[in-house]
């Protein structure tokens, strides 16, 4: 009997990788993340992520933000601290890296040239713990000699849209999942291809299926909230894989509890968010 690489995100499996706070825990037990997100116009990105990733229990937090994103950051979430770019409307520079126990970079950060170089110098200097999404995965796409610099178990998150960027248009979603583990192999990264049924494949060839979620998702910042809620587990003591799976399932649960409320037509990304603390509960 051969073994499938195919296995079914199960809420058995999940609670068993929670990691139970000890009494004599503090902040620094759970990480530092470094977020760089939003640029000029796009702010809300940043913020939300921030907010998950805030709200997945990460010890601190640092946003690092065009100038003109300080104000935006500080008076939405005072929580988060931040890291302020020379520029006044997008990622140029990165903050020294020392300090922090994992980085999240991608959304709303645009693709311009001085973004791109930025990303590239990040991805040099070695950065660990990390999960791409969104414009950084636009980047890597328009550089695809860039990819052989991700750093081994880095965490990316396409949609379907950014993964064709990545890898080409597949005729049919078998292909598509064929790729998505063949990619996820040659660079030794995870792959969390989302949609409806979010793929998660890993380094050595599984892919795991998640079936949390629902339509009221497909809504803006959605996806931003997922790098958040990995972020903040990555930051902490989860392994990449644990963060990956753990993050998908939790983020639709989440997203289930918040239509509970909201319902699929009106539910907002903010609203998905807000259901975090009852989905970890
Ligand atoms: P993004 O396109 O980057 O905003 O990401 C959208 C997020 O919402 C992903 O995590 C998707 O898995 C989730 N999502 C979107 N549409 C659905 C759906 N119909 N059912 C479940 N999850 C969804
Ligand atoms: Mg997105």
């Amino acid at each position: 009997e051969t073994e499938t690489p195919y296995c079914l995100l199960e809420p058995d499996l999940l609670e068993q990788k929670l990691i139970c706070r000890s009494k004599f825990s503090h902040k620094g037990t759970f990480g530092h993340a470094l977020l760089i997100a939003g640029s000029y116009g796009k702010m809300g990105a940043s913020v939300l992520a921030a907010n998950a990733c805030l709200r997945s229990g990460v010890g601190l937090l640092t946003a690092h933000l065009p100038h003109s994103g300080y104000p935006i950051m500080q008076t939405a979430l005072p929580e988060a601290m931040c890291s302020i770019d020379p520029s006044d409307l997008m990622f140029t520079e990165f903050p020294p890296l020392d300090h922090f126990s994992a980085i999240g970079i991608g959304p709303a950060l645009g693709v311009k040239p001085n973004s791109r170089r930025a990303l590239k110098q990040l991805l040099e200097a070695k950065p660990g713990k990390i999960v791409l999404d969104a414009d950084a995965l636009n980047i890597l796409s328009m550089h695809p000699e860039w990819l052989k610099l991700l750093p081994v178990e880095a965490i990316l998150t396409p949609h379907p849209k950014e993964f064709e960027r990545l890898v080409g248009e597949s005729s049919n979603s078998y292909t598509r999942l064929q790729r998505q583990r063949d990619f996820a192999r040659e660079y030794q990264v995870y792959v969390v291809l989302k949609g409806a049924h979010t793929s998660i494949a890993t380094p050595d060839g599984m892919v795991y299926f998640n079936n949390t979620g629902n339509p009221g998702m497909a809504t803006a910042g959605s996806g931003d909230v997922l790098t958040g809620i990995i972020l903040g587990l990555l930051a902490q003591a989860y392994e990449p894989l644990d963060a990956a799976l753990l993050g998908v399932w939790i983020h639709g649960v989440a997203g289930d509890l918040a239509a509970e409320r909201s319902g699929y037509h009106a539910l907002i990304a903010s609203d998905v968010i807000q259901s975090l603390g009852k989905a970890f509960l």
